[in-house]
């Protein structure tokens, strides 16, 4: 049975009763700026194993600790490097998560057995007020099956885990709308995923930043952990296009989704305007593809944003999105 809590502001009652269920090794979905976060005691293994059974996520793949504040992190660590630190004080709390060399509390399960640790502290009231309330790192992935679309909103949630998950927390939908930008603080330091924090944010703190590999051919072997090519995805098929072009395979059953002003659409299909500004598209994108799942589309034309920084993370999401074969 799951439990839905409607959660108004970081004092309200039903943030102690969900850290109560954590406490006890359960799970707890709950809203972060990103995407919704699928919760346990990052510090107990049964408990974390238990997210992996509920989204069905290979065991390879590890997940991100969430904390509330630095200090919690420097005791996850084995060092809390000086970039590290400059970083966390400029966009913590924030969607920016860290990878560090794990220190020795942190469970072999979140780490998917690997030497790293991911941390993030996340800027939503109701996640901060629930990490301090349970007392622990909570180690939490997107709150949906794996390689599916990540929920923006608690109905999300319930669509995809209701009766897995003990408890949602729902503070209506969330802000940024995409997952974290992940960085990889070892040296050369290295993006893992584009995400609301962009490359250029992170340069003007010193230091260069590679851009990681991007989107793997299906197949191909793993650079780190996580980056499977076919990720995020709607049940329909998502065919991404050049702005104008693709609309003639357009059929019945299918929608056109347009970055601005939709062009002339052959009868039959539903035309989305979505729009044109970066940040906008990122908060709403998620949520745009649940609405044109649940209609039953078979498959959905998408306008490809141009490769721009700002569409960085825009971009990775609808690549992997369309790819059809897991890596
Ligand atoms: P999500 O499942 O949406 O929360 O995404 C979590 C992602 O964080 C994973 O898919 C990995 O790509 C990444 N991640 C977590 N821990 C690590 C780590 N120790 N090293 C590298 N990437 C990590
Ligand atoms: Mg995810």
């Amino acid at each position: 049975m799951t439990r839905i809590l409607a959660v108004s502001s970081p004092g309200d009652p039903a943030i102690s009763e969900a850290a109560g269920v954590l406490r006890a090794g359960g799970l707890v979905a709950f809203p972060t700026e990103t995407v919704y976060g699928l919760g346990a005691d990052g510090l107990n293994v049964s408990a974390v194993a238990r997210i992996y059974a509920a989204k069905g996520r290979p065991a390879t793949n590890p997940l991100i600790l969430h904390v509330a504040d630095r200090e919690d992190a420097r005791g996850l660590v084995a060092d809390w490097t000086p970039e590290a630190d400059r970083l966390a004080r400029r966009f913590w709390p924030g969607p920016l998560t860290l990878v560090l060399p794990a220190g020795e509390a942190v469970p072999a399960i979140v780490r998917a057995g690997g030497p790293t640790v991911a941390l993030r502290c996340p800027a939503h009231p109701v996640a901060l007020a629930l990490i301090r309330a349970a007392g622990r790192p909570l180690a939490a992935p997107s709150a949906n099956r794996s390689q599916h679309l990540s929920p923006t909103t608690a109905r999300h949630v319930e669509t995809s885990l209701g009766g897995i998950v003990d408890c949602i927390l729902d503070a209506g939908p969330t802000s940024a709308g995409l997952e974290s930008t992940i960085l990889d603080l070892r040296p050369p330091f290295r993006s893992l995923r584009p995400g609301p924090i962009s490359p250029s944010d992170l340069e003007a703190l010193g230091g260069a930043v590679g851009q990681g590999p991007g989107v793997l051919a299906p197949g191909a072997p793993q650079p780190a952990p996580g980056m499977a090519a076919r990720h995020y995805a709607p049940r329909a098929k998502l065919e991404l296009v050049l702005p104008g072009t693709g609309l003639h395979e357009a059929g019945r059953g299918s929608a056109y989704v347009s970055l601005g002003a939709l062009p002339p659409l052959p009868e039959g299909v539903h035309g989305v305007a979505a729009s044109r500004d970066p940040v906008e598209l990122g908060a709403s994108l998620y949520a745009l593809l649940h609405t044109l799942d649940d209609a039953g589309f078979h498959t959905v034309f998408f306008e490809l944003p141009p490769p721009e920084e700002a569409w960085l993370a825009v971009r990775d999401r609808l690549l992997r999105a369309s790819t059809r074969e897991g890596a």
